[in-house]
């Protein structure tokens, strides 16, 4: 062959070499340009929006499972310190004998789950509590008492306020979960030290009525008003596996992520079936339908603290650390949540060690923030 048909011939190989390159490389773009890979990086280019339509976040939440799960975890990577998990411990101050009826709750006095209903524990015990969560490496303690409102329970608040503050004092955050509460209550446990006030919207606007009746949507976003309002940080997700479409699952991020300002913390749980409850028959919640909610919570809402809450005790580290990857960076820790069972503690730790994840150091910047913080814009919510 001459010299001149040589380099002709490489010539010719080297376009069909380089077209086929460039085939490959436009048919591997397109197949990564899903909404998730589309809007992960606009969130991180710009950072979290609030101006999210219900049809985008569709479009994430149904790109493909491991495209989203890939792109939520380079938008957590961005946002957050991946090794660090926060630890909570959540402890039942007040059990039993609420006069709510959500269907997925054994604490609900309509329900027969042999919950027996107690009075509020005392002050000694609480603390107890916290200081051996905050040995076991908890930086947040959280109380739920099983009440509809704390409205006409003067005294009872008082305590709770008291134990805000001494549990403050030990140096560890410290939320609260009392059902609905008005703007003073608020004012007051931002005063006594509260860091973040858990109340969850559970569903969609539109399935909701299916769980829960005796208190309405725009109920639970007046009292998210209320907390944004007195300066304390926003701890609000949802449930799934009650029977709800995807599409409610939609719904529920489309009204988190629209809020004025996204919940510091989102917590997503599965449903742990309860015997007497309504809902104990209602299968269980697999873990990609979890990666899906963890992964789509964190592109919509990169900087909230995501917490693989409730049911986390059905997956085994494997499926728990494919949450981790999609974003989840909280957890609850402790053998039990409320009534329901937890991960062991010992299991945790050594889960801790084998995924290479740390503790997240507790986070009082928040103590900061005045009680007019965001206010008007609060408005918009609750009118939504
Ligand atoms: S979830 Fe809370 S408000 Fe609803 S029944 Fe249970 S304790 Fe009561």
């Amino acid at each position: 062959m001459s010299m001149m048909r040589l380099i002709r011939a490489n010539t010719s190989s080297c376009f069909l070499l380089s077209t086929t390159a460039r085939t490959f490389s436009t048919s591997s773009a397109s197949a990564s340009a899903s909404a998730a890979a589309i809007e992960a990086e606009r969130s991180i280019k710009e950072g979290g929006r609030n101006n999210w339509s219900r049809d985008e976040i569709k479009s994430v939440y149904d790109s493909p499972i491991l495209d989203l799960l890939f792109h939520a975890a380079q938008v957590h990577r961005h946002a957050h310190n991946f090794r660090e998990v926060q630890q909570c411990t959540l402890l039942s101050v007040k059990t039993g004998g609420c006069s709510e009826d959500c269907a997925y709750c054994p604490q609900s006095s309509r329900y027969n789950t042999g919950v027996k209903s107690q009075k509020l524990l005392s002050k000694d015990a609480v603390l107890e509590a916290a200081l051996k969560a905050k040995e076991a490496g908890s930086t947040r303690f959280c109380m739920g008492a099983a009440w509809r409102d704390t409205v006409g329970r003067k005294t009872n608040f008082k305590q709770i306020l008291e134990y805000v503050k001494e549990i403050r004092g030990m140096g560890m955050e410290v939320c609260c979960t009392l059902g609905m509460i008005e703007k003073q209550q608020a004012e007051e446990l931002k005063e006594a030290g509260l860091t973040a006030y858990n109340h969850n919207l559970d569903t969609s606007r539109e399935y909701y009525p299916n769980i829960i009746t005796t208190r309405s949507y725009d109920e639970r976003l007046e009292t998210l008003k209320h907390v944004r309002e007195a300066g304390i940080n926003v701890c609000s997700g949802g449930i799934i596996g009650l029977g709800e479409a995807e599409d409610d699952r939609v719904g529920l991020l489309h009204t988190l992520a629209t809020l004025p300002t996204h919940p510091e913390s989102v917590p997503i749980n599965a449903l742990l079936a309860m015997k007497g409850t309504p809902l104990e028959e209602q299968k269980p919640v697999e873990v990609w339908e979890m990666i899906r909610m963890i992964a789509s919570a964190r592109i919509t809402m990169p900087k909230a603290m995501v917490r693989l809450s409730a049911g986390r005790v059905k997956f085994t580290i494997p499926e728990q650390a494919l949450c981790f990857l999609a974003g989840a960076n909280s957890i609850f820790t402790g053998d039990k949540l409320l009534t329901t069972p937890n991960n062991d503690f010992d299991a945790d730790q050594q889960m801790f060690k084998l995924l290479g994840l740390i503790p997240k150091a507790p986070d009082f910047s928040n103590d900061a923030k005045g009680k007019d913080f965001e206010a008007e814009n609060c408005e918009v919510a609750v009118s939504n």
